[in-house]
């Protein structure tokens, strides 16, 4: 399990293998972002299209609608009543007057005489399919593929006008599958009046009242068209015209190509510039370039030096000095870190074991990355060395940070075994992560430090001045020991004395100190020496 996730993660840190993965990531999501782009594009078109196609129609068929009416209100309005010549001539006087008027016809109880050979006209027998106050109306009087066929009829007492199919036809340019329908008995029933008949309803939630005019089904579109009388709507019914890739996506393919491919290389870039540190901390390590220095932590009133903080630095061959905010990071990603908490174990119990036994109430305490918690190992290195160099384990210390406690059930339990053999453990850089008093209670602790950054804001205006004095309560209200970090003024000093706090380190008293100066430290008798001990020996 463990071999697999280590091969895993070696494949994870080559740079081909990553720049393939980001090329073929990026390019994936690229294509399908630029896919999904284009297609709601062509599905906004269709949508508008259609749109614009149904409120044509409506505005072409109100105006057939009002020529038929017309029709008839002129021919309800002149005297004639009964067929004669007389009357055929009005009837197609009308036809000739209303564009839209294929066939007028007058019919009684006796007889129908319209403008038109009788054969090929009305069919005047059937009921109406939509009785209104003053006028009747019959939908697709025939369904024969005949042009001159009536396909709308409008009724009003005794006279009777059609509008041809042919000429529907010419008013509603319907695409070819599409259907025009008049939707009556309040959207229970349809009948078309062009077009291929439709099942009904065509959605199975047809509501007549619904406010969206378009609904789009997978494969229809439906436009429902208000119209002015509440008998009867007009739907459109189109089928889709297929989700066409347009021309411009096959563009975005190469582009998307191209970019992934740029991505990659930029991964790849990085990936081996991150494996040439990697590869430059690993010789680092075995070329000696690291250093461990010690930073002395002193009795605030007594100015007496009780310990240090072991501190990494890599100083490189040409003599310049990377920060250990630049590496530990990184070592902490490759997992490089354990070689280096190792290195700094083993390098300090060499350089002070001597120190260490001759002084049994000074301690040093090592910064643990999150790894270094997350697993028992580290006690037992520590256990080997300790009983190699004849060292107490109270003498050694380990500090942790709250962003260091990933899973805090198992750093529990590998810290309260460091601390059940003698260990203290320090939490680092408190107040920077999410430690919350309650949180705090249940981790096997003995020290907070304070983080510098709060130090400095001590006697400031700023809204963090407050954050030292509290954790400095809490910490007292718990029984844990607190130390300063960074503390560069005697006023920090005359403050934290006074709030109770007995330990603190700071360029104040001492930078970062070489073994060598350290051992000096200590044997000329602890106490502070007049001129400030430098950094970086
Ligand atoms: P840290 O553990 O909080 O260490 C304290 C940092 O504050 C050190 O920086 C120290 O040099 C600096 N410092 C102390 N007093 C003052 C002061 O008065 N003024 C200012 N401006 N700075 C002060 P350094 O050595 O650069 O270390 C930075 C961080 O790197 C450490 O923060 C620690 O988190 C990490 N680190 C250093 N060595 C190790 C190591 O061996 N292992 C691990 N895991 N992390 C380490
Ligand atoms: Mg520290
Ligand atoms: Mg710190």
């Amino acid at each position: 399990m463990t071999a697999a996730r280590e091969t895993l993660r070696s494949w994870f840190y080559r740079p081909w293998f990553l720049a393939m993965m980001a090329a073929v990531f990026s390019t994936t999501l690229l294509m399908a972002g630029s896919f999904f782009i284009a297609m709601h594009q062509v599905e906004q078109n269709e949508s508008q299209e259609m749109n614009a196609q149904g409120e044509r129609f409506l505005a072409r068929l109100e105006q057939l609608f009002w020529q038929l009416r017309e029709s008839l209100d002129d021919l309800e309005a002149q005297p004639l009543r009964g067929c004669d010549d007389e009357m055929i001539a009005t009837l197609q006087q009308v036809s000739f007057n209303y564009r839209f008027v294929y066939e007028a016809a007058y019919m009684d109880a006796s007889r129908i005489c319209s403008n038109r050979p009788r054969q090929e006209g009305l069919s005047l027998t059937r009921k109406p399919d939509i009785k209104g106050p003053t006028y009747s109306y019959w939908l697709n009087t025939t369904t024969e593929p005949d042009e001159n066929r009536a396909a709308l009829m409008l009724g009003r007492g005794n006279f009777r006008v059609a509008t041809s199919r042919g000429h529907l036809t010419d008013m509603v340019d319907l695409s070819p599958g599409s259907s025009l329908l008049v939707v009556l008995d309040r959207g229970t029933r349809a009948i078309p009046v062009l077009g291929a008949p439709q099942v009904w309803p065509p959605i199975e939630h047809w509501e007549p009242k619904s406010r969206d005019a378009l609904q789009v089904t997978q494969s229809r579109l439906i436009y429902r068209m208000p119209t002015n009388n509440p008998e009867y709507q007009l739907v459109l019914i189109s089928p889709r015209t297929g989700m066409q890739i347009p021309a411009v996506w096959w563009w975005l393919l190469p582009a998307s190509l191209a970019l992934g491919t740029c991505v990659g290389f930029v991964v790849f870039l990085l990936a081996r510039q991150r494996q040439s540190l990697d590869a430059e901390l690993t010789g680092a390590i075995r070329r000696g370039e690291l250093q461990v220095l010690y930073q002395p932590i002193f009795d605030l009133d007594s100015r007496n030096c009780v310990g240090a903080e072991a501190l990494l630095r890599w100083r490189r061959p040409d003599g310049t000095l990377t920060s250990p905010d630049l590496f530990i990071p990184m070592a902490e990603n490759t997992g490089q870190i354990r070689q280096m908490t190792d290195f700094v174990l083993q390098r300090l119990l060499e350089q002070l074991g001597q120190l260490l036994r001759a002084n049994p109430q000074l301690y040093i305490s090592v910064n643990l990355a999150a790894c270094d918690v997350m697993v028992p190992r580290i006690g037992q290195v520590m256990a080997r060395l300790l009983i190699l160099h004849r060292v107490a384990a109270r003498q050694i210390a380990f500090e942790v940070t709250e962003r260091g406690l990933i899973d805090v059930e198992i750093a529990r339990e590998n810290l309260q075994a460091l601390r059940d053999v003698g260990h203290q453990v320090l939490i680092d850089d408190f107040g920077t992560g999410y430690c919350s008093l309650a949180y705090l209670q249940t981790l096997p602790v003995d020290c907070l430090k304070i983080d510098k950054a709060f130090i400095d804001a001590l006697g400031h205006d700023a809204a963090s001045s407050g954050v030292a004095p509290h954790i400095i309560h809490m910490a007292q209200s718990m029984h844990l020991k607190v130390i300063a970090e960074g503390i560069e003024h005697e006023a920090q000093v005359a403050f934290l004395s006074s709030e109770g706090v007995k330990f603190g380190q700071g360029w104040l008293f001492a930078r970062a100190l070489s073994a060598v100066q350290f051992i000096e430290l200590i044997t000329r008798g602890r106490r502070l020496a007049a001129r400030r001990l430098d950094d970086e020996a």
